[in-house]
């Protein structure tokens, strides 16, 4: 591997250090930043997420609640209990595990929080201030994205970047994120014609479309940054990204692994959130 590896753990330690420090700042004048976790549902790997969320709250010290509903619960059961907790003062971030079970809608139950406990930054209200330059929640997963490329001061201004994946989720906050810096950023999905063309243009190159190391070797510059946000489970049962990590390696000039790239940096991110949402209080 030529590459250097763009170390999730670490940065996501660093992160989660500097909100380790600021809680206990916050704490010191009274405010113990809380997360409330709601969680719909038997998916097993959504239960194995909040759960990671949860001890990590508590590991930095911050207030957590879960709240696990039936995959039967109805809509307005759902939308009952989101306003409740933006009434509870001992709640500053609330985050509704997705996807939601069908056929609950996740568009209104998002759009039911109060912007200011919307940790996840999917408020139509946060996800405007994101688009017009005035980022105030962000979604974690990009986010942790533009952390990774601080941490190691790679540099944005000027590079072309290209994004494959337009969810709201990650793939157009990392677009914004990314223009907002001074990068040229194009935007890829399943009707780009001539994917691999548009990818070999990229200095940065986020793969986020969630599909087994479909980023080959040939669709990359040499010397780009190769940011992979994919997690895919093959038969076997192992984790891989949207990359095929060796081979890309080999050409890249930094990338990321899978485990320990990007995911590592969501949960370290809503930490963050949390933290900042407490702190506006
Ligand atoms: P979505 O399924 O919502 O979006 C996937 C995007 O990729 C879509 O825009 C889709 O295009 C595009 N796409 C799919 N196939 C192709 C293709 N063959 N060529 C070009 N574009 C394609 O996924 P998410 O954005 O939610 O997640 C993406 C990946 O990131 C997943 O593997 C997910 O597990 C992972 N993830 C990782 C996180 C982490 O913490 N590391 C957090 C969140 C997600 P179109 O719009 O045309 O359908």
């Amino acid at each position: 591997m030529s590459a250097q590896l763009i170390d999730g753990k670490v940065v996501a330690k660093a992160v989660k250090e500097d909100v380790r420090t600021r809680v206990e700042a916050l704490k010191a004048r009274g405010i113990r930043p809380g997360l409330a976790t709601v969680l719909v549902g038997d998916d097993p790997a959504s239960h194995v997420y909040v759960r990671n969320k949860q001890r990590t709250c508590e590991d930095l010290g911050m207030h957590t609640v879960g709240h696990e509903l039936a995959a039967t619960t109805s809509q307005e059961d759902l939308l009952t209990l989101i306003q409740r907790l933006n009434r509870d003062p001992a709640i500053h971030g609330i985050l509704v595990q997705l996807p939601l079970p069908k056929p609950l809608r996740s568009e209104p139950i998002l759009s039911a929080m109060s912007p200011d406990k919307d940790v996840d930054g999917l408020h139509p209200f946060n996800m405007g201030k994101l688009m017009m330059g005035e980022p105030r929640f962000v979604p974690c997963t990009p986010a942790g994205v533009m952390a990774m490329l601080d941490y190691y001061k790679l540099t944005i201004e000027g590079k072309t970047a290209v994004v494959v994946g337009r969810s709201n989720l990650v793939g157009k906050p990392a677009a914004l994120l990314l223009m907002h810096r001074h990068a040229t950023v194009t935007v890829c999905h399943s009707k780009t014609s001539d994917l691999p063309a548009v990818c070999r243009r990229a200095d940065i190159l986020v793969a986020a479309m969630g599909k087994a190391r479909f980023v080959r070797a040939e669709m990359v510059k040499d010397g780009a940054v190769v940011i992979d946000v994919g997690i895919n489970r093959e038969a076997d049962g192992k984790l891989v990204g949207d990359v095929d990590f060796e081979a890309v390696a080999a050409k890249a000039s930094w990338i990321t692994p899978v485990p320990g790239g990007v995911g590592p940096m969501t949960i370290a991110m809503l930490m963050r959130n949390t933290m900042l949402a407490a702190s506006t209080t």
